[in-house]
Formats: structure tokens, sequence, C-alpha cells
């Protein structure tokens, strides 16, 4: 799978990987200023410790909980304190508490206030003041899932990157999340195969061969049944021809999308710790080319559906522009406000308009669109559920902020209306963060990809 074909088009998508890679060249300056250099968008609320994983014990139940979950070497003790998972996993940095109500009403009646946050932080850019949640929501809002409403997280001083976590436990999440929303199981590749018929994968086999590739496998499918073709296909290496037996199996694009989405999130958590991983013998953080060569250089279809996955979350903040010409970020503190306003909007000029690069109106069509739609939202709400699961601090954050970021960009692309925007539902200031930093996480993951890509030819040049 080395020989990358950058004119080829991310099925279920509307570009090709090389449009994406030069409008990623375009915006990414952008996205990543927003997120580190504005407090509007660099602290993130949620509710990190008050919920129980609602689907198995993780106290005493089937590794769930942390001590099972935090190891990935031998033996944890042979490894210095301040590199073990269980601290690396750990959060950093000053945390705000979220006010409640009466605290909110006395806070905008004295505003301006500074935060609890550090000195520099005005609290107008971060406090969030509670909203009543709309049935329309992919993910299940925050404030629903308990009696109090989270704290404020600074994601900068946290960044996602190799914790340690692995193991049973983050096994048993991932498995969940696939299995739990119906769809196949990790490891079942069939399920990762996102390229149509006649398209080629960014790493992929030419477009002849994978015809020929293709049609081997729709006739064994046809006589053998999926798995066989699964396991025919795995043998010879031609996982990107996959779709099609997809496609036998499960003609449904709504529930095709639902996958892709999840494995490209899988996919950018992947590359980033991947990217920042700690060497725990030397104790050097760095670039990881065999963790980027085996989790994602020869699994093309991963590769793919995080490509997917920009392009989704590029037409849902498109979608956004009329929301947030008149958005005020930092009411009390006028130069924050203007330094976030300037970068959201060169951002949201710089994304094409309409349907360019992802067309969503291609879904939920038909007499069974509204049930598909309902079921949709409620798998996607489940996914959410399953982040309370996460035994590790730091990769529960990055999990909630992203299963919230496409949350909101799945509610962006199926409920709201370009034409008529003042029908559109509320959208949270969790949900706007959320949204752009899932966007800079996906930006980013493109970004070192294609370093890994060239480390990794490199390596093989002179070997
Ligand atoms: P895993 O990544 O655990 O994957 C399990 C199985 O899923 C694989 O064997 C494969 O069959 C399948 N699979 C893998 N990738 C894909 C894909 N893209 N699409 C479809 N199927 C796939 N670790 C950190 O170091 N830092 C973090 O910030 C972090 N955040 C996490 C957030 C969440 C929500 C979860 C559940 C885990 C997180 N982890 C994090 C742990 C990390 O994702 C891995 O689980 C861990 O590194 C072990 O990796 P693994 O090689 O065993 O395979």
């Amino acid at each position: 799978f080395s020989q990358f074909e950058p004119n080829a088009i991310v099925s279920d998508a509307c570009a090709s990987y090389e449009t994406l890679d030069d409008l990623n060249a375009g915006l990414h300056p952008y996205v990543h200023a927003i997120t580190t250099q504005t407090d509007f968008f660099s602290y993130y609320r949620l509710n990190l410790y008050n919920k129980k994983c609602p689907f198995w014990d993780d106290e005493a139940g089937l590794c769930g909980n942390i001590a099972c979950a935090v190891n990935t070497v031998e033996n944890e003790d042979d490894v210095p304190l301040v590199w073990r998972a269980q601290e690396l996993g750990k959060l950093e940095g000053p945390k705000a508490h979220h006010p409640g109500r009466q605290e909110q009403r006395d806070r905008q009646a004295k505003k301006p206030l500074m935060g609890e946050l550090g000195a520099d932080v005005g609290e107008s850019c971060i406090v969030e003041y509670d909203d009543e949640c709309d049935e329309r929501d992919y993910c299940i809002p925050e404030d629903e899932r308990s009696s109090s409403k989270g704290d404020y997280v600074s994601l900068v001083d946290n960044p996602e990157r190799f914790t340690g976590y692995g193991g049973p436990s983050a096994h048993q999440v991932w498995e969940a999340i696939y299995r739990e929303n119906c769809f196949s199981r990790p490891g079942d590749e069939l399920a990762e195969a996102p390229v149509s018929p006649g398209v080629s994968s960014p790493f992929g086999l030419g477009n002849v061969q994978q015809k020929q590739a293709t049609h081997e496998l729709r006739n064994v499918i046809k006589e053998h049944g999926v798995q066989q073709g699964v396991q025919q296909a795995m043998a010879k290496g031609v996982s990107q021809s996959l779709d099609d037996g997809l496609e036998f199996e499960d003609a449904c694009v709504e529930k095709r999308i639902f996958y892709r989405v999840i494995s490209g999130m899988h996919a950018s958590i992947s590359s980033h710790l991947c990217w920042d991983y700690l060497n725990q013998t030397t104790g050097e953080w760095g670039p990881n080319v065999d963790c980027y060569a085996q989790r994602l250089h020869y699994h093309p279809e991963r590769i793919s559906n995080l490509y997917f996955n920009y392009a989704l979350l590029l037409r849902a903040a498109g979608k956004l522009r009329a929301h947030i010409q008149g958005y005020t970020y930092c009411s009390a503190d006028p130069q924050q406000d203007l330094l976030t306003k300037g970068l959201v909007l060169s951002l949201a000029k710089a994304i094409p308009t309409g349907s360019e690069i992802f067309d969503e109106s291609v879904m939920f069509q038909g007499p069974e669109a509204v049930g598909l739609k309902e079921d949709f939202r409620n798998r996607f709400r489940n996914v959410s559920r399953v982040m309370d699961c996460v035994g590790c601090d730091k990769c529960r954050l990055w999990g909630k902020l992203q299963t919230a970021g496409y949350g909101t960009a799945l509610k962006i692309l199926f409920e709201f209306d370009e034409k008529n925007p003042d029908s559109d539902p509320p959208l949270r200031r969790t949900e706007l963060v959320a949204l752009i930093n899932t966007l800079d996480r996906v930006s980013t993951s493109l970004n070192s990809i294609r370093e890994f890509r060239q480390m990794l030819e490199a390596r093989e040049a002179s070997s």
C-alpha cells in the first residue's frame, strides 16, 4: 500500500485526497490558531468524573477500572513514575467549576469578572450560560447526564497524545462503540472498507488491479458469503475493494457513513498518539513511525475514513457561516472578542461554500427517512454515553470532546437549513467549541499523516 494516488476521490465525499490536502494547507493555520490562541475555544466544559459507565460495572467489571486499563509495557514498575500511564492520563492545569443558576445571574449582573482559571483569562470568554436541551441533538448534552454541570478544562494544557491507555479496557470501549451501534466490530475488516468500486484508495492498488480484485471479490461474496469474501480479500491484501462487500451486506448509505465517522475518529486518535508518542525507555516524546505504520499506513481504509471526516466537518463548519457573522465570543473583553471573531471569519471565508466537498442531501431520503434519522441519532447518542467508560482522564476528555464535535456536525448537517437559518435549533457554546476543536484534531491528523508517510518512505528507501 505504498503508492499514493492523490487524485482518487474520497468515497461518500465529493473531493479527492489532493483537494482536501490543499484545502487543509490553507485552513490549518486558522483553525489551529483559533483553538490554541483564543480563550473561548481553548476551554471546554464537561462532566469528566461524576458519571458512571452505563454499560458495565467500571468498579468491579471486566477490565473497566483504571488499574486494569492503564498498562502498555510489560511491567509499569520499571518505568519512572512520571511516564506511567496513570500519570500520563491525568489532567493538568487549573480547572473552573461551572457556576450554578444563582451564580450565573449574579455574574451576568456584575460583569466583567476575571476568572478562577487564571488572572489573564476573562470568564466572559468561557462561561456558558445554561440553556435548554433540544431533541434534535445527536449527543447527550453534558447537562442532562448528571446534576453537576461539570468543569471547565484547558485543552491547551492537556494535549491529545500518547497516554499509555490501552489493553482490554480500551478494547472493550472501542468494541462497545462499534458493537452497541450494530455496526461490525473492530477487527472485522469488512466494515472498515469505505472505498467505492472503481475508486482507488490513497495508498491503494491501481484502478485496473482494483477493478479486477473487486470483480473477483463480488463473485466470492455472491457464492460463499461476505465472511469468506473478507477472508480472501485479506489474504490477498485487497482491503480497499471490500466496500463492494459492504454494499452486498448493507446497502444503506446512512449506516456506512455512521461507521466511517467512528472509524475516522478512531484513526485520528491513533494518529495523535503516534505523533506525540513517549518512548518509555528514553523518556523522549516524538513521532513513532512504527506506530503509524501498524495502525494507519497498512489500513488505507482508516485513512480514507479520516479524510471523509475532514470533508464532513468542513461542510458542517461551512454551513455555520450565517450564524457566526454576528456572534459575540467574549462580551466583556473587546480585544479577545476581536481576535476570536477575526480568526473565525477568516476560517469561514476559506471553507468552500455549498456541497462541493460533501453532500449531505443524499442521506435520509425516501419513505424510511424519518425513522432512519431517529435511529441514527439514537445510535450516535449511545456512542457519547460509552465515552463515560473510558478509563483514562485525558483520553476521556478528548473522546468526549470529539464525540460532541461529530454530534454537532451531524446536527448542523441534518437539522440546519442554510436557506432558512432562523428555524435552526440553538447551538450551545460547548457544541461550537467541540466542533472547531474536532476540526482542528482532524486537520492536524492530515498533516501528521503526510509527514509520517514521508518518514516511512525515507526509511524504506534507505534500508
Ligand atoms: P486499538 O486502537 O485499541 O483498536 C482496537 C481494534 O480496533 C484494532 O485491533 C482494530 O481491529 C480496530 N481498529 C483500530 N483502528 C481502527 C479504525 N480507525 N477503524 C476501524 N477499526 C479500527 N490512547 C492514548 O495514548 N492517547 C489518547 O488520547 C487516547 N484516547 C482514547 C480515546 C478513546 C475514546 C479510547 C477508547 C481509547 C483511547 N486511547 C488513547 C487508547 C487507544 O485508542 C488504543 O486503544 C490503545 O493505544 C491500544 O491500541 P491497539 O493497537 O491495541 O488498538
